[in-house]
């Protein structure tokens, strides 16, 4: 039923660098290979010359003559702990390899490419499944690259790639929740789910950025006419946006995670369940007039400890106060509109978002030594007497519109009088 085989040793670094020395004509799959475990793990691969010390060497050496063991890893680990300290790759010369532009066909001898990724496979921890559909089983087969089960027993050691797929969260894959989270595949495949499909595990698992994000239900939550129009139904709203929405601009903007967090209640209830909080929004929570009021990027941006955890990930900001936050009494301290109204070239460049203005900051405003505390809402508001006819004592909206009108107006928020 699980077939991966976890050998027990494992990189304990994050970066692990190869070399390889040898005939030049296979040195273009071997890098190949190793982009495509780089893009699946959060492991990073860097090549090095092969005059320099290196975690990984491969090379061609003579084994057992042709056919027989095409190719062998020997990795070198500690007994105690298990962590890696080296390994080495070695071909066997004697098989007719034959390279993947070659157009040879696999009868004439044995593809290079699926070799080279099944030895990188033992070098990162992975052994020999029986299962004969997987690239980690031990004879040649025709897998072409990592499957299901070899990607997920890598993810189980590594976690998956930050920019990549994490299989184990794929219960059940959607294949029109996975055209509709790319804008390229939309145009390509339309609602044709079956393309959809074969993209997937044939390319997009391998690629960088292809994640599956879109959530038919957010989608709805998103629009009052399309709650009207499709109430629950996740699966026609995502053939809409796919076939219309998503050329009449439409976007996804609301973000089930931050709305549980906004309510205690539903935090309770649901915990980080996306589609039952987006559920409850179109079923319930727009007639009860319920917001969101919490900002998952405003929240990390409010701990350092938050920041050096999830970087800009709003999901995981969001899912963490759910389930720890609130026990451990956070709250957002940092604010987005204040952030972005401290800066002139801030004020220049950026609507009054405070996604925009956390994400900034997060991003790149922390290295870069800003802070979120130079505009002082309460005073801008006490110097203008029609902005506090506009706006009362809303001071978000003082901040809005500082960043959007008074700062071109010439208005200042410092003592007037
Ligand atoms: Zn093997």
């Amino acid at each position: 039923m699980y077939s991966y085989i976890l050998e027990g040793f494992s990189w304990a670094k994050d970066i692990v660098s190869w070399s390889y020395s040898g005939d030049p004509r296979y040195h273009n799959e071997i890098r190949q290979a190793f982009s495509t475990w780089d893009n699946l793990i959060a492991l990073d691969f860097v090549e090095v010359s092969p005059t320099v010390q290196s975690d990984i060497f491969l090379g061609f050496s003579p084994i057992d003559g042709p056919s027989g063991t095409l190719g062998n890893a020997n990795t070198l680990f500690f007994q105690s702990s298990g962590e890696i300290i080296s390994s080495v790759i070695t071909f066997d010369p004697a098989e007719s390899w034959i390279l993947s532009n070659s157009g040879e066909a696999p009868a004439n001898g044995t593809r290079f490419y699926p070799v080279a990724v099944h030895e990188i496979g033992h070098t990162i921890g992975l052994g020999h499944p029986e299962d004969p559909n997987v690239i980690m089983y031990a004879y040649a087969n025709d897998v072409p690259n990592p499957t299901y089960w070899d990607i997920y027993g890598a993810q189980q050691i590594y976690g998956a790639d930050d920019s990549g797929v994490d299989v184990g969260q794929i219960d059940q894959f959607d294949p029109l929740s996975y055209i509709a989270s790319h804008g390229d595949l939309i145009v390509s495949f339309g609602t044709n789910e079956a393309a959809g499909s074969e993209h997937f595990w044939q390319t997009g698992l391998f690629e960088a950025g292809r994640q599956i994000t879109f959530e038919g239900l957010e989608y709805i939550a998103s629009y009052s006419d399309l709650m009207s129009a499709f109430g629950t139904d996740g699966r026609t709203a995502t053939n809409h946006f796919i076939q219309d929405g998503y050329f009449e601009g439409r976007a996804v903007t609301f973000e089930a995670l931050e709305y549980i967090a906004s309510h205690g209640d539903l935090a309770a209830a649901f915990g980080a369940d996306i589609k039952a909080g987006a559920a409850h929004f179109i079923s319930t929570g727009t007639f009860e007039g319920r917001d969101t009021t919490f900002n998952g990027l405003e929240y990390i941006a409010s701990y350092s400890d938050l920041i050096a955890a999830f970087g800009a990930d709003t999901k995981a900001g969001a899912t963490h106060f759910i389930f720890t936050g609130t026990l451990e009494g956070r709250d957002t301290t940092f604010n987005g509109l204040e952030y972005i109204a401290s800066y002139a070239d801030l004020i220049q460049a950026f609507e009054a978002d405070p996604d925009t203005g956390a994400a900034h900051y997060l991003n790149r405003g922390l290295q870069e030594g800003r802070q979120a505390d130079g505009f002082d809402a309460q005073q801008y508001l006490a110097n203008y007497s029609d902005l506090r006819v506009a706006f009362g004592t809303d001071l978000d909206a003082a901040t809005a519109h500082y960043i959007t009108d008074g700062f071109a107006e010439g208005r200042v928020d410092e003592f007037l009088f």
